[in-house]
């Protein structure tokens, strides 16, 4: 059997790239890839996403995308992609070593991971105070001290931008020289509710529900301090899922895949790609959804001119 639309990753782009593709009876596949549902199961309360004006949990509003998917007619499949070829039509994608699938299209929405420090408390108290996201948490924190770890234009403009919530930001840095670019750099310095913590490394985060403080060494002394606090945004960069597509699928220098201007479309006729494996910029469950939309749509339109 070839499906029409295969769809890989399960985060809001390729639901929403599912929901539009079974709507249209293309009957899609999605394979949910190594991360199920994709950062939003990372996070706890969205209260950005519209329509829901109480907010939503992060894994259920991902389970209800999955089920209104599912409703018309979307295949899910379980497993880890390990390869795929998309020299010829059609193209196949072989899941856990075992099964090969084949597909006259295919929607990448594989997402990009946010990097983290690896420190097991980092992990334990993810959603509960340690966060990757300040445009969807930082309403979180009115009123409270919370601290940025990472000295690129991403923890300084999460830092800038936290200040218009919390009441101060601590910027820790391992370095006593930011990355940032030299605009962002002197409005957080001129900015009197953030202070940096130079050649600092976190060490642990600190609570057991929720974060209560974080323990910094100072690595050019060896000294370590705690600083209590209630929040941890960890800043230091992301990086996109496309490791299967190196080779095949045209990326930027960073390894986000490109596609046309006010397109989904890859250099791979056929090929689609939607949501943060494509952008580095919004980054947004909302801006993933629509991207998904957007692929499913062009997927029908390329069926529809070509099969
Ligand atoms: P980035 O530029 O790669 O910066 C990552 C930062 O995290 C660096 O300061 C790095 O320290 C630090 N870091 C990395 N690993 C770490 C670790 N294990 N422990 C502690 N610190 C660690 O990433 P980004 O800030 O996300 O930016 C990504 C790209 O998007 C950049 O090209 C950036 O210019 C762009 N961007 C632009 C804007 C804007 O223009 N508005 C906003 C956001 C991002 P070192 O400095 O010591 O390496």
């Amino acid at each position: 059997m070839v499906y029409d639309v295969l769809i890989l990753g399960s985060g809001p782009a390729g639901l929403t790239a599912a929901l539009y593709s079974a709507r249209a009876n293309l009957s899609p596949l999605l394979i949910d890839g190594s991360q199920p549902g994709g950062q939003l199961t990372l996070t706890t309360d969205v209260e950005n996403f519209p329509g829901f004006p109480k907010g939503i949990m992060g894994p259920q509003l991902i389970q209800d995308m999955r089920d209104q998917a599912e409703r018309f007619g979307t295949q899910f499949r379980h497993g880890h992609v390990n390869e795929v070829g998309l020299q010829s039509q059609p193209f196949r994608i072989t899941v856990d070593g075992e099964e090969t699938f084949e597909t006259k299209t295919l929607i990448i929405s594989t997402g990009a991971s946010a990097n983290l420090l690896g420190l097991p408390s980092e992990n334990r108290l993810m959603g509960h105070g340690v966060s990757t996201c300040a445009t969807c948490d930082g309403f979180f924190f009115r009123g409270k001290d919370i601290a940025v770890v990472g000295g690129g234009d991403s923890a300084v403009e999460e830092a800038t931008f936290l200040t218009k919530f919390a009441s101060k930001v601590t910027l820790i840095h391992r370095r006593d020289k930011l990355r940032a670019s030299k605009i962002m750099q002197d409005r957080a310095m001129k900015n009197e509710k953030i202070a940096f913590q130079w050649n600092s490394t976190l060490e642990e985060v600190m609570g057991e529900e929720i974060v209560t403080g974080i323990r910094l060494r100072n690595i050019q002394t060896n000294h370590t301090e705690d600083l209590a606090l209630s929040g941890v945004f960890i800043a230091i960069g992301h990086t996109p899922n496309t490791g299967l597509f190196k080779g095949q699928v045209d990326m930027d220098a960073q390894g986000y895949i490109r596609t046309q201007p006010d397109r989904t479309t890859t250099n791979i006729p056929g090929v689609f790609a939607a949501g943060d494996v494509q952008d580095s910029n919004y980054r947004q469950a909302i801006t993933a959804a629509g991207s998904g939309c957007m692929a499913a749509m062009d997927a029908e339109r390329y069926l529809e001119a070509t099969h």
